[in-house]
């Protein structure tokens, strides 16, 4: 889906685990534009992962808005966030979360199910997925291969291709090639990047690795734009 302008913005978020005071993330300001890719730098513990949760509306910021494609996530109720979620964001988790014993096409066409209008973008779904599954490099004959047959390489490409189809307009990466050497690491982002700058998506990725930085169009470093309390217990 095509969205212009800033298909992310923050203002003033701050959060707190419940029960856990230890630690307290702030983010006065973070927005990412209509096919930008932007890494997001920081070390362990820095807030990453909840930060991106934040911004999928998994959990719910105690102060400021997340507006996600123009609409303000703290406008919409349980339901309707999470098929907005669905609708808008494309999620590749760290462990990949794919369904073990669902196929690879049973996999890539799970978020469809909650998202209708990204279904119908899809058209024939599940020539889409096999279209993506091919483009990302895995081969034809895997894509009715049960998910937990498949190398950590293939998993992350199902998950790259779950969360691509049917065109979400932000892609949200946790770390997604912490398990993979450097070569592959490189290969693994032009399939990524070759994917989302056809459809002028948005892509947020977390990393702590910087080595990754010359690949994207910004870097952002979770110091310079979060401020983070850790009290030591
Ligand atoms: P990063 O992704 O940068 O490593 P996290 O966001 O995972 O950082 O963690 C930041 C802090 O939030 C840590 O102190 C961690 O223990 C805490 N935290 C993360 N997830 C949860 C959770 N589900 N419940 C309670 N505390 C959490
Ligand atoms: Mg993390």
């Amino acid at each position: 889906m095509q969205v212009t302008g800033t298909v992310l913005k923050l203002s003033d978020v701050s959060y707190r685990w419940p029960g856990r005071w230890a630690f307290s993330l702030t983010v006065p300001a973070l927005t990412v534009k209509a096919g930008e890719a932007v890494l997001l730098l920081g070390e362990s513990g820095s807030g990453k992962s909840t930060l991106l949760s934040l911004i999928c509306g998994t959990i719910p910021p105690n102060e400021g808005a997340i507006n996600i494609a123009g609409t303000d996530l703290a406008k919409l109720s349980g339901g309707v966030r999470d098929r907005f979620r669905a609708e808008q964001i494309g999620v590749i988790f760290q462990q990949f979360n794919l369904l073990p014993f669902g196929s690879v096409v049973d996999n890539v066409l799970l978020p469809l199910h909650f998202a209708p209008k990204r279904r119908k973008r899809a058209g024939d779904a599940v020539a889409e997925a096999t279209n993506l599954c091919k483009a990302l490099g895995l081969p034809r004959d895997i894509i009715y291969a049960k998910a937990n047959k498949l190398s950590v390489g293939q998993q992350q490409r199902v998950a790259v291709a779950r969360a691509l189809i049917g065109q979400p307009p932000l892609i949200i990466a946790d770390e997604p090639t912490s398990a993979l050497d450097a070569d592959s690491q490189a290969t693994f982002l032009e399939l990524l990047f070759a994917q989302t700058a056809a459809h002028n998506t948005s892509l947020l990725m977390v990393s702590h690795d910087q080595r990754l930085s010359k690949q994207f169009d910004r870097v952002v470093c979770m110091e310079d734009i979060a401020q983070v309390k850790r009290i030591a217990a």
